[in-house]
């Protein structure tokens, strides 16, 4: 890999992460609004319908944090922004240094 497909890559990895974002957002607002019309819609039926609304709340929330490790880690692989050696994702700081020095941040393997 050069440094300019480097930086390219580094580019495309970005714009698609604004984009998950954006879907992201929606889904999670959407989710919660089902929440909130699942609570309303089906009362108050005692101590039964507190413990599954409580699961179900808890469900929704690892639900979305587990999709978000998903899908940023799909990314990374999608964009080939792995370091060959560790498998650390190249991003943020260890992407600057990769550029720089055309080495891994974390292992010192060489990217470029
Ligand atoms: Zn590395």
């Amino acid at each position: 890999m050069t440094k300019d497909q480097l930086i390219k890559r580094i580019k495309a990895h970005r714009k698609a992460r604004k984009l998950w974002c954006i879907i992201w957002m929606i889904s999670f607002f959407v989710s919660l609004i089902a929440y909130v019309w699942f609570l309303e819609y089906f009362g108050d039926l005692g101590i039964g319908y507190l413990i599954i609304s409580v699961i179900l709340l808890f469900a929704l929330l690892l639900g979305h944090v587990l999709f978000i490790i998903w899908v940023v880690k799909k990314r990374f692989k999608k964009y080939g922004l792995e370091c060959p050696n560790c498998k650390k994702p190249i991003y943020a700081s260890l992407a600057q240094i990769a550029v720089a020095t055309g080495k891994c941040g974390e292992c010192g393997a060489t990217i470029i």
